[in-house]
């Protein structure tokens, strides 16, 4: 039901009372006087605030006071709060789509989207589906090959360094790429999965979700139905738990298979340890090599070169 709230100056609190008597009803608790009109119902209270609810409340509170103001406010926090997602899709049949390597210097950006219907969420918790966070590499490898085998429909994109490297000359955000790599994980996810439908889709939250449609609207794209963004999503949302499960999967064995191409460690993330490995792929490769493998941007470049 459609409300605005006036805050009046509570001397005025009389001047309505008067101009409703015809129209004063029984009030609630703590309420100073209520009346009932056409449009809506008007409830006053001493401290000054007046609300007014009802089919077209605006039209008896723009009579005391400008509701521009309160509009504004209900528009803003509206935007804030309408991507998150509510309880009751936690437990429906949903997608969630989470991704890994982005502070990785070495090896690909993998995103994965992943629908668990309902009645999958206990078998998928009893088997061990959680934060990827607080899984070990082997056990994310097992587990990856678990909800393989339950058939959770799923789509993986690897996005390869040589790739990351255009995109980030061309000024393209990391926060970009992932929004981009999100939402076609998503768009191929449902098509897969046609006709079927989910109740929601719910995307770990890596930027505010106006930013997230500013990325996709950049390049012409625009969101799905029912997407709804969190922080820590993967704590709330078995769905959110196997896609970061899959994306986290992929990229330990990208890790694997180049460690295996060239030879050489390839450690994770951006430790002092990348630079020493960054410089002896350097050394036995040359700085084309790099170009493939690394996200060249990152500092770690130049301190290997400073290392050779
Ligand atoms: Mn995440």
């Amino acid at each position: 039901m459609p409300q605005i709230v006036l805050n009046l100056p509570p001397s005025r609190l009389n001047e309505l009372k008067t101009y409703y008597y015809k129209q004063l009803k029984t009030p609630p608790a703590h309420a100073y006087f209520a009346a009932k009109t056409p449009a809506c119902t008007i409830t006053a209270y001493k401290s000054g605030k007046v609300l007014f609810q009802g089919k077209s409340p605006e039209s008896e509170a723009n009579r005391w006071g400008s509701t521009e103001a309160v509009k504004k406010e209900k528009t803003k926090s509206s935007v804030q709060h309408a991507y998150h997602p509510k309880e009751s899709l936690f437990t429906s049949s949903h997608i969630g789509s989470d991704e890994a390597g982005t502070g990785d210097y070495f090896g690909p950006i993998t995103v994965a989207a992943a629908y668990v219907r309902s009645d999958q969420i206990a078998e998928l918790k009893a088997i061990g589906v959680k934060d990827s966070k607080h899984l070990t590499d082997p056990q994310i490898t097992m587990l990856a090959k678990k909800i393989v085998e339950m058939k959770i429909p799923y789509s993986l994109l690897r996005l390869n360094n040589e790739k990351y490297n255009q995109w980030q000359r061309k000024g393209w955000s990391q926060g970009k790429m992932k929004a981009l790599l999100h939402h076609q994980a998503l768009d191929r996810l449902l098509e897969k999965m046609a006709p079927e439908k989910p109740e929601g889709i719910l995307i770990d939250q890596f930027a505010q979700p106006n930013v997230y449609q500013k990325h996709i609207r950049s390049e012409g794209f625009s969101l799905q139905e029912n997407v709804y963004f969190m922080t820590k999503a993967e704590s709330y949302s078995i769905a959110v738990a196997v896609a970061s499960i899959i994306a986290r999967s992929a990229f330990v064995k990208a890790m694997n298979n180049l460690e295996a191409d060239i030879g050489l460690p390839v450690p994770k993330g951006a430790s002092s340890k990348v630079d020493q490995a960054a410089a002896s792929i350097l050394r036995a490769y040359g700085e084309d090599k790099l170009e493939q493998i690394a996200k060249v941007h990152f500092a770690n470049t130049q301190k290997a070169k400073k290392l050779m």
